[in-house]
C-alpha cells in the first residue's frame, strides 16, 4: 500500500505563503495531478512529499508512516524532474544503475532491473549511449528509467514533459499513462498544462496562490467547476463569462442581451434568491452553435451576433463576437457560413449554463 496523505500542510518562505492548509488523500495506485498557474505552490507541494522541503505545519503520510521528519532517501519515493538531471559522463545503463549501485545491490539484480526498465521504456538499444547523444524524449525516458529501477512506492514528477516539443509531449503523455498502468504505483504529477492534466490524471487538484481551488476527476472539474477560477482555467478555448442581472421572469440580462434560464437554473435562482441580483454567467464555447446546425433552437435561446473573427480549425470553426462589450468565443459546425463583419444567428445550449456569485466567485450551478 502506498497511499499518500497530506493533512493541513503549510509552507512559508519568509513572508510568502507558498502552500496553505493543503489536504489531499491520494489513493494507492492513483494518478493525481497538481495543476495551476506559475507560482501557485504545486512544485513546493511535490517537494514536501519528496522531503526536499520541510513542512511548517501539518502531517504527510506515505503508506502507514508519518514522513514529516524522514529524509528523502528513506521515503521510498522516486522523483523525475523537468531537466532530467542525468549524469553526462555515464552511459544510459549506468545512469539507470547508479542509484542501485549506491545502495550496494548485487550486480546481477541491478542488471535485471535496468534491462527490465529499458524494455518497458523501449530504450534497450540506447543503453551504451551517453546523454548528449540522445534526443529530448529519449533523455526523458532514461530519467523515468532511473526512477523505475528503484521500484518506489510513489512516483513524483515535476513538469517532466515541459522541455519537449509539442508532438513529443503528446506521445510521452500516452507513454506515461501506460507506464502508470504497468508499474501500478501511486503517481503525483505537477503540470501547468491543463491538457496534460485532463488526459492523464485520475484526479486533478487545481491550485491558485497556495490554495486548493478544487479537487476532482477531470470530467467533474470540467462539468462542475466550483468557482470562477476553475471555470476559467479548465477548458480551451476558455469558458465565456458575462456579468448579468437575474430578472424576475428568470432571464439573465445585460443591456439588450438576454437569455432565458433553463429549469435547473430557475430552481437555483429561487433557492438562492438571485432575482434582481448581479451574477456572472458562464457558458462554454461548445455550447454556442451556429443556429443553422443547432438542435433545440427556440426564440429564447437564440440571438444575433456580429462576427469579429472566424477561425477554421478543420473539424470545427471558432467564431468570435462581442455582445454588450463582452467578447465571446463559439465553437461551431465546420460547415458554418459565418463571415467576418456579418451577423450570424447563434443558439446557446443553456442546459450547461453556469452561474457564479460576483463577490465570492463561488458557483451556484
Ligand atoms: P512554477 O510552475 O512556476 O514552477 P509552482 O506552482 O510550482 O510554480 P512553487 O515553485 O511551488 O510554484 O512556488 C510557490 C511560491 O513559493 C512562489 O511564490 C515562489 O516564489 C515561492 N517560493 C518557492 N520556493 C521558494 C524559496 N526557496 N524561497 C522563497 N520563495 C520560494
Amino acid at each position: 500500500m502506498a497511499e499518500v496523505l497530506l493533512d493541513k500542510v503549510w509552507k512559508r518562505f519568509g513572508d510568502v505563503i507558498a502552500v496553505q492548509d493543503f489536504s489531499a488523500n491520494i489513493a494507492d495506485k492513483e494518478f493525481l495531478i497538481l495543476l495551476g498557474p506559475s507560482g501557485c505552490g504545486k512544485s513546493t507541494t511535490l517537494r514536501m512529499i519528496a522531503g526536499l522541503e520541510e513542512i511548517d505545519e501539518g502531517v504527510i503520510k506515505i503508506g502507514e508512516r508519518v514522513v514529516n521528519d524522514i529524509p528523502p532517501k528513506d521515503r521510498d519515493i522516486a522523483m523525475v524532474f523537468q531537466n532530467y538531471a542525468l549524469y553526462p559522463h555515464m552511459d544510459v545503463y549506468n545512469n539507470m544503475a547508479f542509484g542501485l549501485k549506491l545502495r550496494k545491490e548485487p550486480k546481477k539484480e541491478i542488471d535485471i532491473k535496468v534491462k527490465e526498465a529499458a524494455r518497458i521504456l523501449r530504450i534497450e538499444e540506447l543503453l551504451k549511449r551517453k546523454p548528449k547523444a540522445l534526443s529530448g524524449g529519449q533523455r526523458q525516458r532514461v530519467a523515468m528509467g532511473r526512477a523505475i529501477v528503484r521500484n518506489p512506492r510513489v512516483f513524483l514528477m515535476d513538469e517532466p514533459l515541459s522541455n519537449l516539443d509539442a508532438k513529443l509531449r503528446v506521445q510521452m503523455r500516452t507513454e506515461i499513462a501506460k507506464l502508470h498502468e504497468r508499474v501500478a504505483t501511486t503517481f503525483v504529477y505537477v503540470t501547468h498544462d491543463q491538457t496534460e492534466a485532463m488526459t492523464m490524471g485520475d484526479r486533478i487538484v487545481i491550485m491558485k496562490d497556495g490554495l486548493i481551488m478544487q479537487t476532482g476527476t477531470p470530467q467533474d472539474v470540467y462539468d462542475n467547476p466550483t468557482n470562477l477560477f476553475v471555470a476559467g482555467f479548465i477548458g480551451s478555448p476558455a469558458m465565456n463569462f458575462m456579468d448579468v442581472v437575474v430578472t424576475d421572469d428568470y432571464h439573465v440580462r445585460k443591456g439588450d442581451f438576454q437569455l432565458k434560464a433553463p429549469e435547473e437554473v430557475c430552481k437555483v435562482i429561487d433557492e438562492f434568491n438571485l432575482k434582481g441580483k448581479e451574477v456572472v454567467m458562464g457558458i462554454r464555447p461548445e455550447n454556442l452553435e451556429d443556429s443553422e446546425f443547432a438542435l433545440g433552437k427556440t426564440e429564447e435561446n437564440t440571438f444575433v451576433a456580429d462576427i469579429d473573427v472566424v477561425e477554421p480549425m478543420g473539424n470545427e470553426v471558432f467564431v468570435y463576437f462581442n455582445k454588450e462589450g463582452v467578447n465571446f468565443t463559439a465553437r461551431v459546425n465546420a460547415k458554418t457560413k459565418a463571415k467576418v463583419g456579418q451577423p450570424l444567428n447563434i443558439t446557446a445550449d443553456l442546459s450547461n449554463m453556469h452561474i457564479f456569485d460576483k463577490e465570492t466567485d463561488k458557483a451556484y450551478i
